[in-house]
């Protein structure tokens, strides 16, 4: 394990838990939160969910909740607030970060 991966794990389970905000709309706003999830809600639809990749490389990471979408993500809040995203989130490029958010925390696959 690299002291990057050890740090970064380290951070994950200290720093506070990761929260959803709620935008109206279809759409993301231009800037993202450091570390919270946006989700964007048109009516009572959510449509895509982003936030800042966690591993600190500060690419954005969009992803849809719309049913019709594919490949598409389940977002789960939990009754603290704490967004889940199903299935796991892959970085094809950039980074090629991979991880879990479950209950707000990233959970590193590598
Ligand atoms: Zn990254």
């Amino acid at each position: 394990m690299t002291l990057r991966r050890w740090w970064r794990g380290l951070w994950e389970r200290l720093a506070p838990a990761r929260r959803l905000r709620v935008v109206e709309g279809d759409s993301l706003p231009q800037a993202l939160p450091w570390r919270d999830l946006v989700v964007a809600r048109d009516g009572d639809e959510d449509w895509c969910v982003g936030l800042r990749c966690p591993c600190g490389c500060r690419s954005t990471i969009e992803l849809l909740v719309i049913p019709e979408a594919k490949p598409r993500w389940d977002l789960a809040v939990d009754a603290k607030g704490r967004p889940s995203l199903s299935p796991s989130v892959w970085r094809k490029t950039g980074c090629r970060s991979h991880f879990w958010l479950r209950s707000g925390r990233v959970h590193w696959c590598d």
